[in-house]
């Protein structure tokens, strides 16, 4: 596996504050919550020094931006996506989701991320099922997308992790 291989043969830096090495951890359970949405990660893998109260740091220097481009564009987690005539269409079909009802709802998936070891993600919401392919889907509007995005700051925010 590429991910093992990478962090046994690379030192990832040290502790700013007790300098010592870090190490791999995988966090079992992180949570977030902003607007309409709560997320939460399983097994997230981060850099971390071992001791309570010190900063933890991503696992890759570009792992925020590689988070978002999983969740949102590469569908290992169920989203609908913005379209240029609806406020969402459905991830399978393209059918416009705008005015299908939705529910409080959760769905979920597991991540994949090169160079990182696969970490779940479950994300509650509102949720719809696209009447034409019957794909159960986060109705990710713009402002839920925003929530979606937001909701890994808060998780970030409350595990210290930093870039
Ligand atoms: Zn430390
Ligand atoms: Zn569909």
């Amino acid at each position: 596996m590429n991910w093992l291989k990478r962090f046994r043969s690379q030192p990832s830096g040290q502790c700013e504050i007790c300098g010592n090495e870090y190490q791999l951890e995988l966090l079992p359970l992180v949570r977030g919550r902003r607007g309409q949405v709560e997320v939460f990660f399983q097994d997230l893998p981060v850099l971390s020094c071992g001791l309570p109260g010190h900063p933890r740091r991503y696992v890759l220097p570009d792992f925020g931006v590689l988070l978002i481009d999983v969740v949102f564009w590469k569908k290992f987690v169920p989203l609908g996506r913005p379209g240029v005539w609806a406020l969402v269409k459905c991830l399978n079909c393209d059918k416009n989701l705008t005015k299908v009802d939705e529910h409080f709802g959760e769905v979920a998936g597991v991540l994949e991320i090169k160079d990182v070891p696969p970490f779940g993600i479950r994300i509650q919401g509102p949720v719809t099922t696209c009447p034409r392919c019957q794909t159960r889907q986060l109705k990710a509007t713009k402002a839920v997308g925003t929530d979606v995005s937001g909701s890994f700051v808060e998780a970030f925010k409350n595990i210290q992790l930093e870039p």
